[in-house]
């Protein structure tokens, strides 16, 4: 491996990430690596079968995201489609709650007429990636099933029928990474962290995106023992999320919505943390701690946002020493 002085220097990024803020990290990391540079490990614990299709929401996001299909005002989906498949679905009297639109659809049937051929998720995903043009290698966390579930006031619910069918109303009391104990780590994430110069924890959701990928033993292992340095970016700003349920879901679990709770989740894996510029006292907390600690702009925006962002955070990350609190762990 070459010694990685400044930021130019790296040849191997890996980026641990969710959906819609995976995917924008993932967009400004991809501007500012050299092609080929970036691998993407992207999380499935959000997967979910519709109308017998395998849909793959955040591996999807990563896709449109990084093929510059994605709508960008959502976040999630593809520019310009259309729901006339939902549409008539619904007539049919099948349930519709799922957002999936028309482009969407082809995706999903083309992985689940692959699967069925035999195709391993990881030959799947890393084939669309290169079909779309992302110029990233997108690989899934496992290829083995991993499903997120939640303990709600409502009961045990899987998770899009609590994300998008109920829109995160049930209070959240539990979460379980369903699968994670058998899940054995795709051989493309293992082989990526293997040559990494660098691991990224993208400022996804802890506790929904990241956290079912390390709930897969032998991933986290690989994450721990790497000699590569790992840094983590909050996707907390002033104790809020840029989108979606984080905040509230900490709550609902007892933890504090903060930029310091969220590095703690990540306890003994990471060597560097960087928070948002305003966040002075979460930053403080972390370095008292033994962490290095980046302070920065953190919200994104857009691509020159996250490409901006990207940047910093190679910069932090040449510079760091891997720290005592990781290695002690
Ligand atoms: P999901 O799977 O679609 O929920 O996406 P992720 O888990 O990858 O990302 C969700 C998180 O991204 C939320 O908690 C947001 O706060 C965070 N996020 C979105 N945009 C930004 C941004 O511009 N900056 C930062 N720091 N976080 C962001
Ligand atoms: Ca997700």
């Amino acid at each position: 491996m070459a010694e990685v002085e400044s930021a130019g220097d790296f040849r191997s990024v890996v980026l641990l990430a969710g959906g819609v803020g995976g995917a924008r990290i993932a967009e400004g990391f991809a501007r500012a690596l050299p092609e080929g540079a970036l691998t993407v490990i992207a999380n499935v614990g959000d997967d979910e079968e519709f109308y017998g299709l395998r849909v793959c929401p955040d591996i999807d996001t990563l896709l449109y995201t990084l093929s510059d299909r994605i709508n960008r005002r959502q976040g999630w989906g593809v520019a310009d489609d259309t729901v006339k498949a939902l549409d008539v679905l619904r007539d049919l009297g099948a349930p519709a709650w799922m957002k999936l639109g028309d482009a969407d659809f082809g995706l999903h049937i083309w992985r689940s007429w692959r699967l069925a051929e035999g195709d391993s998720l990881s030959e799947i995903t890393v084939e669309a990636a290169k079909r779309f043009d992302t110029r990233t290698n997108i690989v899934p966390a496992t290829d083995d099933r991993l499903r997120t579930k939640l303990n709600t006031d409502e009961g045990w619910m899987d998770f899009q029928p609590w994300f998008v069918g109920k829109r995160c109303g049930p209070k959240v009391s539990e979460l379980r990474y369903e699968g994670a104990d058998a899940a054995r780590p795709s051989a493309q994430a293992m082989a990526a962290i293997g040559a990494a110069e660098l691991i990224v924890f993208a400022p996804s959701n802890p506790l929904l995106s990241i956290e079912p990928m390390l709930a897969v033993a032998g991933l986290r292992d690989a994450v721990a023992q790497t000699p590569a340095p790992c840094v983590g970016v909050s996707p907390l700003i002033g104790g809020k999320a840029v989108k979606g349920p984080l905040a509230r879901l900490m709550q609902d679990l007892g933890l504090e919505a903060t930029s310091r709770a969220v590095a703690g989740r990540y306890a003994g894996l990471l060597d560097g943390f960087v928070v948002d510029a305003g966040d002075t006292e979460d930053a403080e907390a972390l370095r008292k701690a033994g962490l290095s600690v980046a302070s920065m702009d953190i919200l994104m925006g857009g691509p020159e946002g996250a490409e901006r962002l990207a940047r910093e955070v190679l910069e932090f990350a040449a510079g760091l020493v891997p720290s005592r609190e990781r290695r002690s762990a």
